[in-house]
């Protein structure tokens, strides 16, 4: 979808703060004190998101002239954003604000277990929802603009593309050019959501996570297609919020993680009112003259098609790398021909040796942006602070945010079982009973813990996971625990802390090669 056919429906989500339009004049004469002229730095970064924010400033603590390009190209909806990437405007943060909601939604249907007077017609207003996110985002776009103010980076508002290594071209807004000189170049353009080409009226018709958090109007009966985070945890606060919504799920819920615990997540979603449509894929989405949008799918098991109207399409079906305007091959950097992402190596060097490349453009990198945010500060110390510290990716914990949450860290199961074999492997398990979820008399189900160890020895924990109520905030320390070799021993012989979900995990004691029973009752 081309930027012109869209450009008059251009929707500002951000905020571009009029009043500090000077600021990057300031910055340039505070950073031309390192000796360079104007246009030459000792590190430009591609990308003011997660990575690219860090990795700028962590290099200006050491007095270096650095720059950070940063340029929103719109959605085929027209969104576009502030500066902070894609966690802050249309990722992370406005996500676990709407997840928020929904959890609230929930929490006043038990409130009235717990004595509260709750009036039984209760009114959510998505566009106070869509109000207040929006204007969190935009004091994290004015924050982060601060920032880089106050550490002596100079932000340009600029897509940046190479003219030869060691050369850029920035394209402001208004189409200026400018051309940048630098010793050293970190690329952060993260990515941006895929529409399936194939599908005629999916990139006309359909939204994506870059539309959906400021989203004017309210979605309505949605259709969400995907079934991995994005797609997951949108159709779960939609759910949450009151919205008739349906999955379309083209093969497994969360590829690559535990499969029991994503078949748990996707149950408990079912049993809360979001449909899941299995098996099946889009076709084609025709716009109904009274505004609705018509899909039509296949089943892929009986080669069946059905048509069904909906308010809302959003196609959660993975991200691109924002590589492709890049000219990135008159640097000489190699992509990974299948997936278009960068290639580098452990110091997040690409094939170019001075440019450097941090985030979700790099192949075989968790997407997440605390693995973004470290990889670039730990690229700054090694470039300029004589460190030789670099990334580990292994063992990076993360939280599917659906309406029970999911956290992990580690190896999944099956991961475990195909490496280690059967045999060697011990899972501990636990179903459990949150004592909030008591009172109310919520369903309990799907709260599941395993842990996947090493049966030998001190039995290694290899995988945690954890489904249930603040997840995030559970696994988080246990991640760490992970760190230091946790091993089922020290695991058992931990202390809870009584009552919470958390010390479920350390009281697990049933194996799954026992056959015993893992429900948990009692105190
Ligand atoms: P980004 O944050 O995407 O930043 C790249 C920036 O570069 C963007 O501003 C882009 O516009 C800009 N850019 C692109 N091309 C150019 C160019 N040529 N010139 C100048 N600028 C350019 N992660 C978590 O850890 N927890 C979560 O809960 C979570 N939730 C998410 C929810 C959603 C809906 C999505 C989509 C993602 C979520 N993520 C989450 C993932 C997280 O947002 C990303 O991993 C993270 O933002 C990646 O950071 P980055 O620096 O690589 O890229
Ligand atoms: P993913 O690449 O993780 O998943 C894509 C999903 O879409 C899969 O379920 C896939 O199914 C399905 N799919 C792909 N192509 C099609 C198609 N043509 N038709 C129908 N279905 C299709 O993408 P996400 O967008 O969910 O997430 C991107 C990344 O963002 C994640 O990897 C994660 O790291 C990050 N993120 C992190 C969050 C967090 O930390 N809480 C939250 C959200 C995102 P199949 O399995 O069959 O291929």
């Amino acid at each position: 979808m081309s930027f012109i056919r869209h450009s008059a429906r251009l929707k500002h989500i951000g905020g571009h703060l009029k009043a500090f339009n000077s600021l990057s004049h300031v910055n340039r004469s505070l950073s031309s004190a390192s000796g360079k002229d104007s246009s030459e730095y000792d590190l430009i970064v591609i990308g003011g998101g997660s990575g690219g924010l860090a990795c700028s400033k962590e290099a200006a603590k050491y007095g270096k002239k650095v720059a950070v390009l940063d340029f929103v190209s719109p959605s085929p909806q027209g969104s576009v954003w502030g500066l902070g990437g894609t966690c802050v405007n249309v990722g992370c943060i406005p996500k676990k604000l709407m997840h928020q909601a929904a959890l609230l939604g929930e929490s006043l249907k038990d409130a009235k277990h717990f004595g509260w007077n709750v009036p039984d017609n209760i009114n959510f207003s998505w566009e106070t929802l869509v109000t207040a996110v929006q204007n969190h985002v935009r004091s994290l776009n004015w924050g982060h603009r601060i920032q880089l103010h106050d550490k002596k980076v100079e932000y340009v508002n600029a897509k940046g593309s190479f003219l030869d290594s060691h050369t850029i071209k920035a394209v402001l807004k208004n189409g200026t050019e400018k051309t940048m000189k630098a010793d050293n170049f970190v690329i952060a353009v993260g990515g941006r959501p895929k529409f399936p080409k194939e599908v005629p009226g999916a990139i006309e018709y359909a939204i994506s996570s870059d539309d959906i958090f400021s989203l004017k109007k309210s979605p309505g009966k949605t259709l969400v297609i995907g079934a991995s985070y994005v797609a997951l945890e949108c159709a779960g606060f939609l759910t949450g919020l009151g919205y008739d919504t349906s999955i379309m799920m083209r093969s497994i819920p969360l590829r690559g993680f535990d499969q029991q615990m994503a078949q748990l997540a996707t149950d408990y979603m079912e049993s809360h009112g979001t449909r899941i449509i299995k098996k099946c894929v889009p076709v084609r989405i025709d716009k109904a003259a009274d505004g609705l949008l018509h899909v039509t799918w296949k089943d892929s098991v009986t080669g069946e098609s059905r048509k069904e109207p909906f308010e809302t399409v959003l196609f959660a079906i993975g991200r691109d790398p924002e590589t492709s305007q890049m000219n990135l091959e008159k640097a000489g950097v190699q992509l990974d021909q299948q997936t278009k992402k960068i290639i580098a190596n452990d110091k997040e060097q690409t094939s170019v040796p001075h440019i450097f490349a941090i985030g979700d453009v790099v192949q075989d990198r968790p997407e997440l942006t605390p693995v973004a945010i470290r990889a670039g500060k730990l690229l700054a110390d090694r470039l300029f602070g004589g460190s030789d510290v670099t990334m580990d990716y292994d063992k990076v914990a993360t939280t599917v945010f659906t309406p029970l949450e999911f956290g992990t860290v580690g190896m999944s199961e099956e991961k475990a079982i195909e490496r280690y074999g059967e045999d060697n492997i011990e899972v501990y398990h636990a179903f459990y009973k949150p004592l909030e979820f008591t009172v109310p008399e919520r369903k309990v189900e799907q709260c599941y813990i395993k842990a996947v160890c090493l049966r030998e020895g001190d039995q290694q924990v290899l995988g945690l996971h954890f489904l249930g109520p603040s997840a995030g905030e559970v696994i988080q320390g246990f991640s760490a625990a992970m760190r230091c070799g946790l091993s089922y021993h020290s695991l058992s012989s931990t202390v809870g802390i009584h009552p919470t979900c958390a010390e479920e995990v350390v009281k697990m004691h049933i194996t799954k090669r026992s056959g015993d029973d893992p429900t948990v009752t009692g105190c």
